[in-house]
């Protein structure tokens, strides 16, 4: 039998038959993601559905496009299968109206949910998230492949909190040399390259260092709670990327070290040409940073060194102690975001109360919960509300 002579259901008939769905995990534009169980061995997975069926809302181009690019993603998986890092494909069934792609099933979720439970992340956990990230496109683009859509929704948890990198939708294959000019990727994380590509049909086209750009949105992100560039005006956040105009504002960033700040400022250079490779960014001083042995043998030289950082470091927290300002009312009265301890109060609460309207994707909000007034924050976020009863001022 040849493909087009297979009966429409039959790929369908062979998934239903091996695995029962269950409830939706995520949606994308033409996919929905489900729990399924495998019926003989009741292991639990997660199943991309893409529906390719005719319908009014596609015409038989977009079909076609969705039927070319679904393949691609699957070739594409098979390739990077077995990196430690990446959602593995168990399984893949395709009708002519369905494809299923069958994965590990991440019980964690997102990397983007987590965040917003967490609100920020430590600069500790952003070091074993980004290290893990960046070996993966590593590995990417040693094996000539760009990513293209990298995201705190494409990043997915297991149990123990490792990530795994998925939706290879937009993963293309390139060669060093070769650029490509397709516009695609979520807004908010998009290279300036690839947004100039959409202005100028004449653009020399773009490669795979957008996918350090996006990187370093991630990290930004993580450590900041709200993205670099965002502004309700679509128009004026891509703006902001094409000029590189991000900051490391007060008082998010007060805390944070300069060596992080550092990697994430030679990840966000417009130029892609000057921009970090990947092979950088992981030899970078901040990945080198706390790298515990595990037998420590501490010889005399070494007990005595342990010790002089000891006393130094307990006179330097002393000091710090008798020269910081006591929290009295007055500063809590005039300005109670200046004092760490209430400022994350504050957004903690504002994530604990608004987090289900933090939206994903291309109209991401994650920043309107950290415009600093409780008001603004309630304003922003209900302007955004589509019910109007979610005005509560
Ligand atoms: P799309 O291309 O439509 O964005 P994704 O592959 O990104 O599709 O999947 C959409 C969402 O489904 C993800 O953001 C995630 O929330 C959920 N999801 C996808 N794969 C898994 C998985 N293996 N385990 C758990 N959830 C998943
Ligand atoms: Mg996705």
């Amino acid at each position: 039998m040849t493909k087009d002579e297979i009966p429409d259901w039959v790929g369908a008939q062979e998934f239903y038959d091996k695995y029962e769905t269950k409830e939706i995990l995520g949606r994308g534009v033409s996919s929905v993601v489900r729990r399924c169980v495998d019926k003989q061995t009741s292991r639990a997975y997660a199943v991309k559905i893409i529906d390719i069926t005719p319908s009014d809302k596609m015409t038989p181009q977009e079909i076609q496009e969705i039927r070319e690019a679904t393949v691609k993603e699957i070739d594409i998986l098979k390739k990077v299968c077995g990196q430690d890092n990446i959602i593995q494909l168990k399984d893949c069934y395709e009708s002519n109206a369905f494809f299923f792609l069958v994965f590990d099933l991440m019980e964690r979720g997102e990397l983007f949910d987590y965040l917003t439970e967490k609100v920020t992340l430590s600069e500790k956990e952003t070091r074993k998230i980004m290290r893990a990230l960046l070996e993966v496109v590593q590995f990417l683009h040693s094996h000539n492949i760009v990513h293209r859509d990298l995201k705190p929704e494409n990043i997915l948890l297991d149990d123990k909190l490792n990530i795994k990198l998925t939706d290879f939708g937009f993963a293309a294959e390139i060669t060093p040399e070769q650029k490509l000019k397709e516009v695609c990727g979520t807004p908010g994380y998009l290279a300036p390259e690839i947004i100039e590509c959409s202005m100028d049909a004449g653009h020399a086209g773009y490669s795979n260092a957008v996918d350090i750009w996006s990187s370093g949105v991630i990290m930004y992100t993580l450590l900041a709670g709200s993205p670099p560039f965002w502004h309700r005006k679509q128009m004026l956040m891509l703006r902001m990327i094409l000029a590189g105009n991000y900051n490391f504002s007060s008082p998010e960033w007060d805390d944070r070290s300069d060596t992080v700040k550092d990697l994430i400022s030679r990840m966000l250079v417009v130029d892609p040409n000057q921009r970090f490779k990947v092979t950088d960014a992981l030899n970078h001083s901040f990945f080198s940073q706390y790298v515990v042995d595990e037998v420590r043998q501490f010889s005399p030289y070494k007990r005595f060194k342990v010790i002089c950082i000891t006393v130094l470091a307990t006179v330097r927290i002393y000091c710090t102690y008798r020269q910081a300002k006591p929290v009295t009312k007055e500063v809590i009265k005039s300005d109670p975001y200046a004092v760490k301890p209430i400022r994350k109060l504050i957004d903690a609460c504002a994530f604990k109360i608004y987090g289900h309207w933090v939206k994903k994707g291309q109209t991401q909000n994650r920043a309107a919960l950290f415009e600093n007034t409780p008001k603004a924050i309630l304003l922003s976020i209900a302007a955004e509300a589509d019910n109007p009863a979610h005005y509560i001022w």
